[in-house]
């Protein structure tokens, strides 16, 4: 009865339910005792609710419960627990705000565990460990399946911030309604009901009530208290700058090691590898991982074994003459720390037009997942770039869109393109390669509608109607807040290790200042290592990013021992 209670509500698909809600033994009921304390519990009882910080961990030893989720229609009903099962998911290791309300509809007793107490048991119990992540996972996969959050979005597909508040929310794995205004035609009341006007939006309905109009990023982050346990104003043993692959390794073996760590992320974890629809040459993924896969499942481990994560919020300045160093934050809060690791990677290099940011996320894109590709089914398409994600985002668009335009500046693909690929885009009737072509103009109101290229030996100039252009025209590395700190080359990658010789060959570098020559990936600063694609000398593959984030963790322990 309960089971089909369960069926029509959270879990679609019997095979995932036991996993899903597995019920514990005796013996691992007994294992969990000493570190939680047992609460009577009576019906009706509200054990945590949306929002709320801190929620703890419990064990069903007798009595039942519901999670409901509130909606702006009401209450909808989400999963049922019964006597050796738990509840959480996913909030309970980020430490983010809880989703969901926890009811008791039978009394009994239940074995309660702080966030501390879940975090140590399942860094010591491997057998638990497995089954409470599996659990934690699973009902967050489906809560984003199902699109069951606590928040709605509503917007418009023509809308650029509306692309970027939902790639920023699925992102980071935050499962929410969205209602496109321009389809929805009973949406107009919703708005009435808020009192939203047009300009305002697209707007985020909160726990069914609480309402941000136009929020930016950082906005929305603060309104859903992304950040909240990440605050402190200790001395941390590692500050790591930026959450893609490079930053979330150092982030998993820094915490796996016991180091006091914490992860700045000016966007969402999985840095440009998040933008990959598909990553075929990464160790052990014979058929190819999404990089938000990829990136998520990085996060996941990083929380399970104790690191902090601030989210939407970047680091604007180092001040470096002085130990412990400091970090600023953009709005001005400083963090303290021992040692820093700077994972930054490198950014989009962009057309110079200047109408490209008018059509940003509506018709000019910097990544090619599976949203995006949904955007443009059967249409033709354009991708800029001659490089490795430009192949791989026309290989990818081919299987959606119809033709693929792909527009490469130079005389022939980049040399650093994988072989494959590149017999892959020769061999694709639907991918359409344009040499020595380059966009110089666009042309739209809402949305990108009309491309104009130009062929540079012949000056041949054609117009397009095509409403969708991928850009991946390589990067430049984000270190503009480093200037006057770190030694970097002339293009400002940082520099490294042994190539820290070559600092005094550029202008206003900083020299290295100890005794000891500088450890591999160590910067010109003591106890400050450069990973991934920010360093000069990268290579610009997601597994030497995470080979270098692993190896930077090793150095960190080696400069902590010196001061
Ligand atoms: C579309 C695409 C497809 C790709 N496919 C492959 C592939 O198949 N195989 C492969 O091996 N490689 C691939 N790559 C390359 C690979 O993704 C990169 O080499 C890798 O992501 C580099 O990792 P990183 O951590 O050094 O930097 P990034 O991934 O660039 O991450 C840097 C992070 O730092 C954050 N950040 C920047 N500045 C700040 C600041 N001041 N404060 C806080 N945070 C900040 C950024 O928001 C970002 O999340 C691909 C790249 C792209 C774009």
């Amino acid at each position: 009865m309960v089971q089909n209670r369960r069926m029509a509500t959270l879990v679609g698909s019997r095979d995932t339910l036991p996993r899903a809600f597995p019920t514990l033994t005796a013996e691992q009921i007994d294992r969990i005792r000493p570190l939680g304390r047992v609460r009577q519990v009576r019906s009706g009882e509200v054990l945590f609710r949306p929002d709320d910080s801190a929620v703890p961990f419990f064990v069903l030893l007798s009595g039942r419960m519901e999670i409901v989720q509130p909606t702006i229609e009401g209450e909808r009903p989400v999963a049922f627990h019964e006597p050796g099962e738990f509840t959480g998911e996913m909030t309970m290791i980020s430490g983010q705000r809880c989703l969901v309300i926890g009811r008791v509809t039978e009394p009994g007793e239940f074995l309660e565990l702080d966030g501390d107490a879940l975090r140590a048991l399942v860094a010591r119990d491997a057998e638990l460990s497995e089954i409470l992540m599996r659990a934690f996972i699973l009902r967050r996969l489906e809560l984003i399946r199902h699109g069951w959050g606590n928040l709605v979005v509503l917007g418009s597909q023509h809308s650029a911030r509306t692309l970027e508040l939902r790639e920023f929310l699925s992102r980071n794995g935050q499962p929410y309604t969205y209602i496109d205004l321009d389809r929805d035609q009973t949406s107009q009341e919703l708005l009435d009901r808020f009192d939203v006007k047009p300009s305002e939006v697209p707007v985020v309905v909160c726990s069914g009530n609480k309402v941000m109009r136009r929020p930016t990023i950082p906005e929305l982050a603060a309104g859903l208290g992304f950040n909240w346990a990440a605050t402190g104003k200790q001395v941390r043993d590692v500050i790591i700058v930026g959450a893609g692959p490079a930053g979330l390794a150092a982030a998993v073996y820094a915490a796996s090691e016991g180091l006091d760590s914490l992860v700045i992320e000016t966007s969402a974890p999985g840095g440009q590898a998040g933008s990959s629809s598909k990553i075929e040459n990464y160790l052990g993924f014979p058929t190819g991982v999404s990089g938000q896969e990829l990136a998520g499942r990085a996060v996941t481990q990083a929380l399970k074994f104790g690191a902090h994560m601030m989210i939407a919020r970047s680091a604007m300045r180092l001040s470096c003459d002085q130990q412990p160093y400091r970090v600023v934050l953009d709005g001005g809060d400083t963090l303290n720390t021992r040692t820093i690791v700077i994972a930054t990677g490198a950014q989009y290099n962009k057309p110079a037009l200047s109408n490209l940011p008018r059509f940003e996320g509506a018709g000019i894109y910097y990544g090619a997942t599976y949203m995006e590709s949904q955007l443009c089914v059967g249409e033709e398409v354009a991708v800029v770039g001659g490089g490795n994600s430009a192949g791989q985002a026309a290989t990818f668009l081919a299987q959606t869109a119809g033709t693929v335009h792909m527009l490469v500046r130079s005389g022939e693909l980049s040399s650093t393109m994988s072989r494959y690929l590149i017999q892959r885009l020769e061999e694709n009737p639907k991918v359409k390669l344009h040499f020595h072509t380059e966009i110089t103009a666009l042309e739209g109101q809402e949305h990108l509608e009309c491309v104009t290229w130009r062929e540079r030996i012949s000056g041949v100039e054609s117009r397009h109607a095509i409403r969708h252009v991928f850009v991946m025209a390589g990067a430049s590395p984000r270190t503009d807040w480093l200037r006057g700190c770190l030694a970097l080359d002339n293009k400002g990658f940082i520099l490294t290790g042994r190539d820290l010789d070559r600092a005094a060959a550029f202008e206003g570098n900083p020299r290295w200042p100890l005794e000891r020559p500088p450890e591999m990936l160590e910067t010109s600063l003591p106890g400050v290592f450069g990973v991934g694609d920010v360093r000069a000398g990268n290579v610009k593959r997601v597994a030497s990013a995470v080979g270098e984030g692993a190896i930077s963790i090793h150095l960190v322990h080696r400069a902590l021992t010196e001061l």
